[in-house]
């Protein structure tokens, strides 16, 4: 197995058994559910935005697989105090990055520790697990209160 490999195991184990900002918050400025069919995942996201635009806190709940709990959990992480416009240059590069149009070794990035989610590439079904929690913040974001992988 390759340090990279070993590495995403180790990050999906450890974010799956002890998920960061899994809970609700109560006076959220907005949240999605995210719903994938295609696995079952269901995750919910839960926003507070400051008065700059920035996201003051996150938090996320619902259940689904390995990797979709351990990409919402780090995606909580890291987007934490980002503004909006820093999390949809991250969220494009992400999407690109997992369905291989982003070579993170190559072009310049701002994905840091979320490129150990590159490697979901080599498994088409799985992308889906791993944007669920990206695709889920967006639709907050956009507050449109539900969103649905195709
Ligand atoms: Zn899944």
């Amino acid at each position: 197995m390759s340090y990279k490999s070993e590495l995403y195991q180790q990050v999906i184990l450890d974010h799956n058994k002890n998920p960061r900002n899994y809970r609700k918050i109560e006076d959220a400025t907005s949240s999605c559910l995210g719903h994938n069919p295609l696995c079952g995942d269901r995750i919910t996201v839960y926003l507070k935005l400051d008065a700059d635009n920035k996201i003051s806190d996150i938090s996320f709940s619902g259940d689904g697989c390995a990797i979709s709990k351990a990409s919402a959990s780090l995606m909580t992480t890291f987007v934490k105090g980002k503004s909006i416009d820093d999390v949809k240059v991250i969220f494009d590069e992400f999407h690109k990055m997992i369905i291989g149009e982003l070579d993170t070794g190559k072009t310049g990035h701002h994905l840091g520790k979320l490129t150990i989610f590159e490697g979901v590439r080599e498994y088409p079904a799985r992308t889906k697990c791993a944007s669920l929690a990206w695709h889920t913040l967006k639709c907050s974001l956009e507050k449109k209160g539900e969103t649905t992988m195709e």
